[in-house]
This record gives C-alpha cells, structure tokens and sequence, in this order.
C-alpha cells in the first residue's frame, strides 16, 4: 500500500511533442495558507489582481492542451450523444487473458455512469462493442516497439492501421466519434508500475478507415490495480481521464507526480478512490451552463454562494481574474457522487493558469492546512492535499495578488458562503 501510495506516475501527454513557449517563472511570493505549497508552484509573474481581467480566459498561443475557454475547434464534442469506439486487441506473443467482453465490462459502464454525473447529464457517453471477441493483431506486441512516452510514428502508426485492417470488415468507423483500444491486460508492464496509457488526439496525417481518419484514439493497457479494493473498483477511470484528452482537458500531474492538484481531479490522479473534475474542467467541457458559474471581478467584496459540486443546482464555480491567462477558482468539494475520497468537505481554492502546458501544472491547489499530511482515510490519493478545502470562518489569502477568499457561511444543505476580496 506504502509502495503504491508514493509510486510516481507520469503519463505521456497526448502528443509527441510538447511546446512550451511560456516561461513559468518560480515565484518567492506567500500566501498565507499556502507558502510552502506555492512557493514551489509556477506561477506567471502576474503583478496585482487587474480588475478588467477576463472571466473566460482564453487559450494561450502556443501552449497545445490549455484550461482557455473555449477549446479550441478540432476536439471531440463533450456535450449531448457520444458514440464510443471500443476494440479490445491481442498479439500473437501476448494472447488476450480473459475474454474481450471482460475487458470490455472492466471499463463500462462505469465510464457512462461516471461521465453522466460528473457531466449533470450533459454527456450521454453510449459505449459500443461491435467485435466481441479480441482483435489478434498481426504482428508482435514487442514488434511495435511500444513504451512509456513512445511517438505516434512509427510504433502507433502500424498498431492503428493493423487494428483499421482487422477491424474493418465487421466496423462502420463512420458510426463513431472516439475509438478506445482496450489493450489484453498482459501486453507490457503492470500500470502500477509503468503507465502505457496514452491518447493521441487531433494528429493529422493518421491512418483512415471508412474514409474518416483516426483522429481521437485511446489506448488502454494493463490495470491500475494494486490489489487493494477501491484500486479494484475504480481502476476504470483511466479511461475518463484519457478520453478527456480528447475533449480538449490537460494533465494535472507533472513529472513530480500528482502534488499540485491532488486527488481533486481525475486528470491528476485517476487511481485508487473514486474523484471527479474540478469545475474549471467542467466549464471547460460545457457543463456549467444555466447559471452554474460566477465571475468576481471589480474591486473589494463581493459575496457568493457555492453549492455542492455533486449536486446538480445551484452555483459549482467561482472565478476570479487576476491576470488575462490566470485566476483563482473556487468550488465545494464533499464526500458524494464522483467523490470518494473526501475527508475534508469545505471551499476548495486553486489557481488556474492558461498558459502553462498539458503536464507542467495549469492547475495548483491551495493548501488551507499546508504540511498537515491530510486526512486521508483512503489509500493511492495524494494525502497532503487531501484537506486542502478551506472550512467555515477559513480564510485564504495571497498576498502576491492581493485576493482573499474566506469561508463566511455554510448551510445544512452543503451550501457555502464564500466572501472575496480583491484589491
Ligand atoms: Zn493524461
């Protein structure tokens, strides 16, 4: 369990190439709850809260999975009917273990009941199976050379074509939005240890099958399992987590692991206890319509309600702009839905940065009790930031920006009061 808990994960980006053309700058600047945590964040040098910042920060030019609103054109729509792809495969050196529909049952339908709550309904995820049997691809497993952090080309370029060329005569590629390749569980290292698992999405120049190219593709290989019982039964959210590369949502974790957002997000930790997104990603995705978002902009107070992020009234996210990339964000996380791990319920802080990369920390949460070790009951979640949540009459403050955000209020229905101050 110790083992598993401080195992490093570090998944490939969905490209091959990464591009960073803004520097993030290391910043000495406190928070009063946060220091030790933020001091070691990226932050852009930013100066004081601007009032005039924008609510809906957009993507930043050069920066190629970013938290901008909107995602740029070219993603898979995260809104209404989604039709998903599903091929589970095998290799002559490495036979399926278990039968494809097993693999299949392994990921749905949790992934659609998952995607329904977090989504409010929004997404309607119809997972389709059309060969139930494994796909037996025609060359090795070895022979794709595939591993941690491998290119499309030349590895992923043949598997995808070998799979085009098995699966074509039984699959209408016209018929879907997404393809997932359910990999035999056996093929490579155990996901404890090494995380395959990948998603190349909006590639061009990538093979085609019905005419439509593959554009959206997620690859799925072992399990992330580690034997303990919530591993077991929440293993599937690796596949959430990859087909929300393909919607346009980046990597939380970095190569340091998951420190910067905890458990709060299945982009930063989808293992062991069951989590949900952080609202920022739920705008992201289009799943905060009909008032479910607030903007605090201006100068000095302005006071806000929050309701419960699991449920599916009232109010999920609170921004507020501090430069026209980055702000704080604020939501009310409690033990329901999505969420299982939380021991803390209260106003969950964090900073959200547009143009820092896919993997390089867009998003780094506000720690109300830094060093505390958390108060994770849960096993394989990130235990310090697990009692992040600022409780009522907690207050967080950043004396860089010059924002405060206080817990002032807290209802029996959940519902938080939060009063923000800005300069
Ligand atoms: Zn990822």
């Amino acid at each position: 369990m110790e083992q598993a808990r401080l195992r490093r994960r570090i998944r490939r980006p969905r490209r091959v190439t990464v591009l960073l053309t803004t520097a993030a700058v290391a910043l000495g600047a406190s928070t009063t709850a946060t220091a030790a945590q933020l001091a070691q964040s990226s932050f852009l040098s930013g100066g004081l809260a601007r009032a005039s910042a924008p609510c809906s920060p957009a993507p930043v030019p050069g920066v190629e999975m970013s938290e901008g609103l909107p995602t740029p054109p070219g993603r898979v729509r995260s809104t209404g009917t989604l039709k998903a792809l599903n091929l589970m495969i095998d290799f002559p050196d490495v036979r399926g273990e278990g039968t494809a529909r097993e693999r299949f049952r392994e990921f749905f339908p949790r992934t659609s009941d998952w995607y329904r709550t977090s989504s409010y309904g929004a997404l309607d995820y119809r997972a389709y199976a059309p060969v139930p049997r494994w796909l037996r691809m025609p060359r090795s497993f070895a022979s794709y050379g595939i591993k941690r952090g491998s290119p499309y080309s030349p590895g992923y370029r043949r598997l995808v074509q070998d799979i085009v060329n098995a699966a074509d005569p039984r699959v209408d590629f016209r018929l879907y939005d997404l393809v997932n390749v359910l990999v035999t569980p056996n093929a490579g290292p155990s996901a404890v240890d090494t995380v395959l698992s990948v998603t190349y999405s909006g590639l061009r120049d990538v093979p085609k099958a019905d005419g439509v190219p593959l554009t959206d593709v997620s690859f799925v290989y072992s399990r992330q399992d580690d034997g303990s019982p919530t591993a077991r039964h929440n293993a599937f959210r690796v596949l959430p987590h990859e087909n929300a590369h393909a919607f346009g949502v980046p990597d939380l974790y970095t190569a340091d692991g998951g420190g910067k957002a905890g458990h709060w997000d299945v982009m930063s930790e989808d293992w062991g206890a069951g989590n949900d997104f952080l609202a920022w990603h739920k705008r992201k995705l289009g799943w905060l319509g009909g008032g479910r978002f607030a903007c605090a902009t201006g100068h000095g107070s302005s006071v806000h309600v929050l309701s419960p992020l699991a449920g599916p009234d009232g109010k999920k996210l609170l921004y507020v702009p501090v430069s026209d990339t980055a702000g704080w964000a604020v939501e009310v996380r409690t033990q329901a839905g999505n969420d299982h791990a939380v021991c803390k319920p209260g106003a969950l802080v964090y900073w959200v940065d547009a143009a820092v990369d896919s993997g390089s920390g867009p998003v780094v949460v506000a720690d109300s009790a830094p060093d505390s070790g958390g108060c994770a009951k849960e096993a394989n979640a990130n235990a310090e930031l697990t009692d992040a949540p600022f409780g009522l009459h907690e207050q967080f403050s950043d004396r860089r920006t010059g924002v405060s955000i206080e817990v002032t209020g807290r209802d029996g229905d959940g519902r938080h009061r939060v009063r923000v101050t800005r300069p």
